[in-house]
């Protein structure tokens, strides 16, 4: 077989392949998007960004820049090996020590990312003897990290205290240990768990609990606390990049040897952990409701849906992939930035509108989007 039939027949599986997500309406092409403020341009076009999650405004702001800005001037731009190796640089400790802190924990791991420590904890923590209990909800990177650990995986129904016990009870003995997962804030529908009555049920169980805290960093004060293990990302809330790990001593002095991604992946660049670091002195003076959350129930009021917002993410459920699209389309032609989601990022039949706040937003931006949903009749 030469190597030019080799390459034709690449190219025409992936045509193939391209053009069976294109049928379904799944096939997806980066934007190229350039962020100012509340707005997004995207092919020379500006639009109100609902799409965002740099829900509090940090990751434009002149604090992030200036510690990121300073922390190249004097460490450079790269962190030049592994954490394990030479790449923990002197900003490493003193982040760890505030995440610990601000989250309650003794003790805390940063990652790469946040999908990066999912998926070098989960495997820490649990192997194939074990069982894991999962949120339907919970978002991709939990479930890679299981599938890679070897665990049994099982789903509870979403925020379902008494379907979570009957799964406890139904595998009492069964299995070494038992982990529940679950996240603070779901991200694509921005509702949030019952942590303190599942960190009650984990404990009368002898199961433990870890939780995600990705899309309520910043945006909500949660029960993240109450839970063993607690994750979540300076990407987000935060305006940054990298994941964190809080938990006892013992188990982030374990992750730290044992974590795959943190022993075999770079450190991040020390402007990135500079600017995180920036960013928890702005969250630990953080005043409840944040502009966000309030900003998101202003718009549920103006929508009538009768509902209380809970963070900064508000979805409108379309249903199929294409009808999401179309709708996605019809806000741009009014000049606003609203994605559509759709599987595998939600279950078939529910793809939606994510619609985010954050703090670049003003109220009248939120009652103008509010506005142009009910003219299109999307609620
Ligand atoms: C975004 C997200 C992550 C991953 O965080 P990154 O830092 O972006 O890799 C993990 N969990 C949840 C629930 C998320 O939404």
């Amino acid at each position: 077989m030469s190597l030019k039939s080799l390459n034709k027949s690449l190219d025409a599986i992936f045509t193939e392949r391209i053009a069976s997500l294109q049928a379904e309406h799944r096939f997806r092409t980066p934007i190229e998007a350039t962020i100012e403020g509340a707005y997004i341009t995207v092919e020379g076009k500006r639009y109100l960004n609902f799409s965002s999650n740099d829900y509090l405004g940090l990751g434009q702001s002149d604090a992030l820049k200036d510690a990121a800005t300073r922390a190249t001037a004097e460490f450079g731009t790269g962190a030049g090996a592994s954490k394990l190796v030479t790449g923990n640089h002197p900003l490493y400790k003193e982040l760890e020590s505030s995440i610990a802190k601000l989250k309650g924990k003794e003790s805390a791991v940063v990652f790469g990312s946040g999908y990066l420590a999912n998926m070098g904890t989960i495997p820490c923590l649990v192997g194939k003897e074990d069982l894991v209990l999962a949120d339907k909800l919970c978002h991709a990177c939990i479930l890679d990290g299981i599938q890679l650990s070897g665990a049994k995986l099982i789903r509870f129904k979403h925020n379902d205290l008494s379907d979570l016990k009957s799964k406890l009870q139904a595998n009492e003995g069964k299995f070494g240990n038992i982990l529940i997962i679950t996240e603070t804030v779901f991200s694509m529908d921005g509702d949030l768990a019952p942590i303190s009555k599942i960190s009650e049920l984990s404990k009368e169980c002898g199961a433990w609990l870890m939780v995600d805290d990705a899309h309520g960093f910043g945006v909500v004060k949660d029960a993240s606390a109450d839970a063993d293990i607690v994750m979540g990302t300076f990407s987000k809330g935060a305006g940054s990049y990298g994941g964190y790990v809080c938990a006892d001593k013992t188990v982030i002095d374990y992750i730290k040897s044992a974590a795959r991604p943190h022993m075999f992946s770079t450190g991040l660049p020390p402007a990135v952990v500079a600017a995180s670091g920036a960013a928890i002195n702005k969250i630990e003076k953080a005043v409840y409701p944040v502009k966000s959350v309030k900003y998101s129930n202003i718009f549920i009021q103006n929508i009538n849906n009768g509902q209380k917002a809970q963070s900064a993410i508000v979805p409108i459920i379309i249903g199929d992939e294409k009808a999401a699209l179309e709708a996605q389309d019809k806000l741009k032609a009014k000049g606003f930035w609203v994605q559509a989601i759709r599987p595998p990022a939600v279950a078939n039949n529910t793809s939606r509108l994510r619609i985010t706040f954050t703090a670049y937003h003003t109220e009248d931006d939120v009652l103008s989007l509010a506005n142009a949903i009910k003219e299109l009749e999307l609620v």
